[in-house]
């Protein structure tokens, strides 16, 4: 195969959203070394090389034609060369995207669908060169950051995406100018499956009034006690329990009187009346217990089947004021 003219961008992020489903992680950033293991891929640093060889660091720079990382394919086997020098090792972040980039060189066959590769640089122009370095490059930034996590993001900037997704402040504002580029290029089937994968790591909330955790997209108060002093969660913790909803939140039984024969169009149970969604309700008083009747808010979604307060208003929920949640 031809080195193709353009960089495949298509390509890159659809092969990207494969490898990061494909790893298994439900958080972010990547575990390195588990997904260069799941594939035998080695990593060796340049100081070990540098040592073996006894020659210097910048010398292995030299070497690779490159600072930051390489790859070496040979016999079927990949082993990837990463510059862990002190000013190197003091930006963690430029390890990480130079590891993606070169997971990338590897996932996207650069290696093996192309003649004039081993990736050798030398045997590359100037042009080809640069075709697969944006490449992976595109690679990289998306597996750090899949744009469909960062448009569920309620509000963000370079220093959140910088923190959230492990990225540099260069590599954080390359992945800002092109999101809306790259977005367009995921399957919609990908989308879905990469929001549901990462759910816990973008939506998950502790609160540090009672301490427990929910997850809730856009939640301004906590769901177990209604305190505002709610913050995301870094931690994926297991979900609480709560009364058993099926994919359109409504209760697959009815908890009172324990009627199965439920129409998706009963709010409530047809023989003792038990509220089979749980809503956001009118509540009688605020959360600071001023006496006062605050109506349902306009979110309107349906809520899931632990939440005492409504995650948007913080108003009760149906299942909370007819007593149906006892743990
Ligand atoms: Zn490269
Ligand atoms: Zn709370
Ligand atoms: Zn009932
Ligand atoms: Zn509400």
């Amino acid at each position: 195969m031809r080195i193709p003219e353009k960089p495949r961008y298509a390509y890159a992020c659809q092969k990207s959203a494969e490898f990061l489903l494909d790893s298994g992680s439900n958080t972010l950033p990547l575990n390195i070394l588990h997904a260069a293991k799941k594939y035998k891929w080695a990593l060796t640093p340049y100081s070990q090389l540098a040592a073996e060889h006894h020659v210097t660091i910048g010398e292995v720079c030299g070497a690779f034609q490159s600072y930051d990382g390489y790859t070496v394919f040979h016999s079927g086997n990949y082993c990837i060369a990463y510059n862990d020098s002190r000013q190197f090792i003091c930006n963690k972040k430029r390890i990480y995207f130079t590891l993606l980039h070169e997971f990338g060189h590897i996932y996207l066959h650069h290696f093996t669908d192309f003649d004039q590769t081993m990736l050798n640089r030398n045997g590359l122009s100037g042009r080809e060169y640069q075709v697969l370095e944006e490449e992976a490059n595109c690679f990289a930034r998306n597996v750090a950051a899949p744009p469909t996590l960062i448009q569920h993001l309620q509000d963000y900037d370079l220093t959140r995406l910088s923190e959230l997704f492990n990225l540099s402040f260069t590599a954080a504002k390359t992945r800002l100018y092109t999101l809306h580029r790259d977005a367009k290029y995921f399957l919609p089937e990908q989308n879905l499956n990469l929001s549901d994968r990462f759910d816990q790591f973008l939506n998950g909330m502790e609160c540090e009034q009672c301490g427990r955790y929910f997850v809730s997209p856009g939640s301004n108060f906590c769901v177990f006690c209604g305190s505002k002093r709610i913050r995301h969660s870094r931690q994926i913790k297991g979900l609480p329990a709560g009364i058993r909803l099926n994919a359109d939140k409504q209760a697959v039984k009815c908890v009172k009187c324990g009627n199965a024969q439920i129409n998706p169009s009963d709010p409530h149970c047809r023989f003792c009346g038990t509220a089979l969604y749980n809503d956001c309700a009118p509540t009688v008083c605020d959360v600071n217990g001023a006496p006062l009747l605050q109506l349902p808010c306009s979110k309107g979604a349906h809520l899931d089947g632990y939440m005492r307060y409504c995650p948007y208003c913080g108003n009760e929920t149906t299942f909370l004021q007819e007593h149906l949640l006892t743990t």
